[in-house]
């Protein structure tokens, strides 16, 4: 049997011939949505953007992660993206989950799920949500300063608090460290503080930013964290959970993976008991998301010195405001495809993809809104020129996207996501 493997499964996962892949399975599911819509005669609203999501490769993430940290138990950042298909099956695959607010708190309560597997992971807390979180026996959190000590001792002392240290986040996407995070001069004058208070301080947490991009800069954490382990012992604490936080992305997170083990061994090797949690967002979801956007308008650019071919400007029906805040927010460069063209699809074709510039038509591509910041691409060429009613789509568009998008202008921020499920463990997992 020929046996196709996937670029970025692993080798646990592997699709035997005659099985359809992914790929396919996502085209079809795009296919069946617009080649239904007819953009001459539907209804408002019917030719909306919309997401597939492959809860397959979400599953994948799952393996792929026990395979190269099997130390470390995910508690996945709902942050990131709240999706109740999403959440269901890191719950099936037990997972933690790391929540920042109470409606994030709430979507876990309501799932049933036991109070451990929430860590509420935001050193900034509000006093409200903090009577919330005690009423429903949450009781991880983390901290980074003494007037939120200060804050806890009042509302909440019995909580297991996690002291979340400052890392080198210089490399990362999206830098957390100017905001949150102890710096080493301060953590042991704040478990001073907690002892004092009498707060039982369980654990150290980081955050080497969003998208990080240097391994080594979780091993630099992990050895900072480990300094501050051994401060807490010294004054009396019994930590036993260190919590290395976000940051993975797919591309990179064998690298990552392999130098995490080594500072983990070297530093809280198996011996030392301290069992290690993390809280990665991204790479659970980011690939699993597909998005298709409808052409609503086209300008053709008219501009006698251009020697090069057609250009236009082309306006899809979501851009920055709405499930393409990932430019603005998380300085991601989603890329443009042609999902449909005229009478046909292309998902998947080579043709599907842009071609060099000075090649074929150019355009620079368009969110709805007024506003002149709300456009997803500035340059971009197809073969294929592109009129009213054809459809781009868009890849790894499951991370920070949907969950940050507005209502600005009176579009929608609500959005149909057409669920498929590539792989069989998932799907028995969610009983399809
Ligand atoms: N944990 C905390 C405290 C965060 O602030 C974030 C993201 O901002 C995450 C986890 C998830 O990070 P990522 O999606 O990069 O894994």
């Amino acid at each position: 049997h020929h046996v196709l493997k996937t670029s970025h499964y692993g080798d646990h996962e592997t699709f035997k011939h005659g099985v359809i892949s992914p790929k396919q399975m996502i085209g079809d599911a795009l296919r069946r949505r617009v080649e239904s819509i007819d953009p001459e005669l539907c209804g408002p609203g019917e030719e909306d953007t919309f997401f597939v999501a492959d809860l397959g490769e979400v599953y994948r993430q799952h393996m792929r992660w026990k395979l190269n940290l099997p130390r470390v138990k995910p508690f996945y950042a709902v942050k990131c993206n709240p999706d109740p298909k999403v959440l269901e099956l890191l719950a099936a695959l037990g997972t933690g989950f790391d929540c920042a607010s109470k409606w994030e708190v709430e979507q876990i309560i309501k799932m049933g799920l036991a109070s451990e597997r929430i860590i509420y992971a935001q050193p900034c807390k509000t006093n409200s949500y903090v009577r919330y979180v005690k009423a429903h026996g949450v009781k991880q959190m983390t901290f980074d300063n003494a007037d939120e000590l200060y804050k806890i001792a009042k509302l909440y002392p019995e909580a297991e608090l996690y002291l979340r240290i400052m890392t080198d986040d210089e490399s990362s996407l999206c830098r957390l460290s100017m905001k949150f995070g102890a710096a080493k001069e301060h953590t042991s004058g704040l478990l001073s503080v907690a002892k004092d208070l009498g707060l039982n301080v369980v654990g150290v947490s980081f955050h080497v930013g969003s998208g990080a991009s240097d391994p080594m800069a979780f091993y630099k954490a992990v050895y900072d964290a480990y300094e501050v382990f051994e401060q807490g012992r010294a004054y009396g604490f019994n930590l036993k959970v260190l919590d290395i936080g976000g940051g993975f992305c797919g591309d990179t997170f064998e690298d990552m993976a392999a130098v995490l083990r080594e500072a983990l061994d070297e530093y809280f090797p198996p011996s030392s008991n301290v069992s290690i949690i993390a809280e990665p967002g991204r790479y659970y979801v980011s690939s699993a998301f597909t998005i298709a956007c409808n052409v609503i308008a086209r300008r053709t650019v008219e501009d006698p010195t251009a020697r090069d071919n057609k250009s236009y400007m082309v306006y899809v029906n979501d851009g920055l405001y709405g499930n393409f805040s990932s430019i603005m927010f998380d300085h991601q460069h989603p890329v443009a495809k042609v999902l449909r063209t005229g009478k046909s699809t292309l998902y998947d074709l080579p043709s599907a993809n842009a071609c060099p510039e000075g090649q074929g038509v150019r355009y620079s591509v368009w969110g709805p809104t007024c506003d002149g910041i709300d456009r997803i691409t500035e340059s971009i060429s197809f073969e294929h020129e592109l009129d009213v009613g054809d459809w781009l789509y868009f890849e790894d568009m499951g991370a920070y996207t949907k969950c940050s998008a507005t209502k600005f202008n009176g579009f929608s921020d609500e959005h149909d996501v057409i669920y498929v499920c590539s792989d069989p463990g998932a799907k028995a997992l969610l009983g399809l």
